[in-house]
């Protein structure tokens, strides 16, 4: 179905208004809900903001806008999960091309281009290459506001429970009152973190992995 409207777009000798068009009819078609369900399937448990991380999510979103890319108003591949707030008060129709392309969080690997520094603040990765600031990821977090403070308030506060729990999580481990399928399982209800999973994303399964506790807590797991 997707195919078949990128189709009719490309043939219209208006391109950008078809692409609207397309894009709104699709919104309450009965056949866009299995769309929006695989998209919504794809943003974990918590059906999160792909941008934010944000638990109140509720949009498609184009990665490259459709007003530049009406091409790619009804592709699959260009579609994002993301809040109002990302999508539509920062990002809008924004889409800096080059080396300050946005970096696409579905298709690229986001701890190779920021990470979480003490206090809990994302923040672009120091690139050897160029020796500054990865561009993509500041052009990122300034076009979509990724560390705007309610966000940057949550992640915080995230992160201080999830260290918490780990400190507490390798205690027990250490003095034998809790086994290794615990220590998993207690994992796993940490990735499923439906406010903010960015944070154990990066300390589960990310560069994060290196810090304490969670450095001890996998050599614990792995001994
Ligand atoms: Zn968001």
């Amino acid at each position: 179905m997707l195919a078949d409207k990128t189709l009719e777009i490309s043939e219209s000798a208006d391109a950008k208004a078809e692409a609207k068009r397309q894009f709104e009819n699709a919104r309450s078609a009965q056949w866009f809900k299995v769309v929006v369900d695989a998209l919504r399937a794809m943003a974990g448990s918590g059906g999160n903001c792909m941008w934010c991380s944000s638990n109140e999510s509720s949009h498609v979103e184009h990665y490259r806008p459709k007003s530049t890319f009406p091409q790619l108003s009804m592709a699959w591949e260009n579609y994002l999960w993301a809040c109002s707030i990302c999508n539509s008060t920062y990002k809008k129709d924004q889409f800096p091309d080059g080396a300050e392309q946005l970096i696409n969080p579905v298709d690229e690997p986001v701890w190779d281009f920021f990470y979480i520094d003490d206090v809990g603040l994302l923040t672009a990765r120091f690139d050897v290459a160029t020796g500054a600031l990865d561009r993509r990821a500041l052009s990122t977090l300034q076009v979509v506001k990724l560390g705007r403070d309610d966000v940057a308030a949550r992640r915080r506060s995230q992160m201080k429970q999830l260290k918490t729990s780990a400190a507490d999580t390798l205690a027990r481990a250490q003095s034998g009152q809790i086994d290794k399928v615990e220590v998993l399982q207690r994992m796993s209800d940490w990735r499923q973190n439906a406010l903010q999973p960015d944070v154990s994303s990066f300390f589960l399964d990310g560069p994060g992995k290196n810090e304490s506790p969670f450095r001890e807590l996998f050599e614990w797991l792995n001994a």
